[in-house]
């Protein structure tokens, strides 16, 4: 069987053989291979190989930085495929949306190319008479990373890129549910030149994530996960004196209005409903039908349901593949169950369903529900499966006054062709991305990703701006030179490393 171990000083480590977990191909439900589950003295390792790399490595001139960046930019580009093809076998995505989401991912190391840009400070000449002013912005040290298992390339690469290139160290602890992909990724990084230490994998569970919480050479925290976790990994991770973003659950609503075009809104929805089986942080959950925009939508949403090729991932044509577990598999199915019993309409039932061949694998079809009101468990948790619900409105305000009482607030969309109501959404609605004619408003690397209220612990988003912000921390210097600096014959061309 194989083992998927750890990523300590660019070398791999076996870890304690009685504490491995299993990984799974979720379209086949075989075990496919083993992970190292860290405790804690492989998690000490790898933060003991980041503090000692990190000395070296925030003195490591920036341009040289960014190169390795560009390099590694180039690998994971000429790599794609095999980076899908590996995330797809132990996600269960479709390989199209599997190299979508490693182009994502890339978008934000091509973000990180531009570090010694990003990364200048302020300056103010004479503030006093021979005295200037200005800030420099260094990295805090050793940084982690604790992943989820829906993106195991996109939400690591949101995070290492702009750390490393930012001068920081960093330990990743992947999702142990699809470990593999993050694993190739690092033995990219390594040829595109990065140093031993600078980047690290240790795999694990709650064992490798509390150890990190507490380890006094930890300085700074990124997390994305579900709701729970964000909220223990940040209030620990707080009180331990680290700097913590995290990034949670959702639950996110997509307002119909009667104007929209109903042919757009009914792919949009679809797509962003089923797309990667609902295992989407911003997957549309919620479909809010203004007026009598329901009677005209829901018959063209499952029109286009009944089109849907479910299938394994690695199948030329599929549009949607399993679930990432069977367990997962089963509570959605429970919230199908649910969500009858609650008195909603099931227009589509997805339980039962497998592609023929593959009745051992975490499958499920499609669900659709109608009817659904806000006192709904299928409406107030996030179920993170192909289960889509309609709530219908009498007015506009009525939807966004919904979205606005909702806990959570990580994306959300309104489909209409009048420009002032789209207005007014952007405007008064209380979720931190917004799409307008536009299902998951996931923004490209250059600007931050963040939702608000219980999607997101902390004040930083992540990537873009945000993510340089939080990687690194401001100093200002207030200096008086009196005498000018002097430094003998040089005749040599000045370079830059
Ligand atoms: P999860 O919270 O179960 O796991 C996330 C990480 O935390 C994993 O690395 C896991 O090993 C670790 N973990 C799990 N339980 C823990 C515990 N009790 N203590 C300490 N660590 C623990 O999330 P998941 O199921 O892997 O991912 C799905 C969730 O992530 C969904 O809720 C989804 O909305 C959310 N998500 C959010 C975003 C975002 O940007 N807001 C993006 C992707 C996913």
């Amino acid at each position: 069987m194989n083992l998927i171990r750890h990523w300590i000083d660019n070398e791999l480590h076996d870890g304690a053989p009685e504490r491995r977990g299993d990984v799974y191909n979720p379209a086949t439900g075989l075990k496919s291979a083993e992970v190292a589950l860290a405790s804690v003295a492989e998690v000490d390792r790898g933060v003991a190989s980041a503090a000692a790399a990190f000395l070296e490595w925030r003195d490591t001139p920036v341009t040289r930085r960014a190169r390795i960046m560009f390099q590694f930019r180039d690998l994971v580009e000429k790599h794609l495929d095999d980076l899908a093809k590996l995330l797809t076998a132990e996600h269960g995505k479709t390989l199209d949306d599997a190299r979508g989401e490693v182009t994502r991912g890339l978008e934000v190391i091509e973000f990180a190319t531009g570090i010694p840009h990003l990364i200048k400070g302020e300056f103010s000449e004479q503030v006093s008479r021979g005295v200037d002013t200005y800030t420099i912005r260094q990295p805090v040290g050793v940084v982690a990373g604790i992943t989820p298992f829906n993106f195991p390339a996109m939400v690591p690469m949101w995070m290492y890129p702009i750390a490393i290139a930012a001068g920081n160290t960093f330990v990743l602890k992947p999702s142990e549910k699809d470990p593999s992909v993050s694993m190739l990724a690092a033995e990219l990084f390594e040829k595109a030149g990065l140093p031993p230490g600078v980047l690290n994998i240790v795999h694990g569970d709650k064992v490798a994530v509390d150890r990190l919480l507490e380890h006094p050479d930890v300085k700074a925290i990124s997390f994305v996960g579900s709701t729970p976790v964000a909220q223990y990994v940040y209030s620990t991770g707080t009180a331990n004196g680290k700097r913590v973003q995290a990034l949670a659950g959702a639950k996110n609503h997509m307002i119909v209005l009667p104007d929209a075009d109903m042919d757009l809104a009914a792919d949009a929805a679809v797509s962003a409903a089923y797309g990667s089986a609902g295992e989407r942080c911003m997957a549309v959950s919620v479909v809010v039908a203004v007026g009598d925009a329901a009677d005209k939508l829901i018959p063209m949403v499952q029109e286009r349901m009944a089109k849907l090729a479910i299938a394994p991932g690695d199948t030329p044509g599929a549009e949607m593949g399993p679930l990432i577990t069977r367990e997962h598999r089963d509570r959605v199915a429970g919230y199908v169950d649910t969500g009858l019993e609650e008195g909603a309409t099931l227009v589509a039932d997805g339980r039962g369903f497998s592609p023929e061949g593959y009745e051992d694998g975490f499958w499920i079809g499609a669900s659709l529900f109608d009817h659904v009101t806000p006192d709904m468990k299928i409406y107030q948790d996030e179920i993170f499966g192909p289960v889509l619900s309609v709530v219908r409105t009498e007015s506009y305000s009525e939807a966004i006054r919904m979205i606005n009482d909702n806990m959570w607030g990580n994306g959300t969309a309104v489909f209409t062709n009048d420009g002032g109501a789209a207005r007014k959404f952007q405007n008064e609605i209380e979720v931190g991305m917004v799409g307008v004619n536009v299902p998951i408003p996931v923004p490209l690397g250059f600007y931050s990703f963040g939702g608000w209220k219980k999607s997101i612990f902390g004040d930083h988003g992540i990537y873009g701006p945000d993510g340089v912000s939080f990687y690194t921390r401001q100093k200002v210097v207030i200096a008086r030179w009196p005498d000018p600096m002097h430094r003998g014959v040089d005749l040599g061309f000045p370079t830059n490393q």
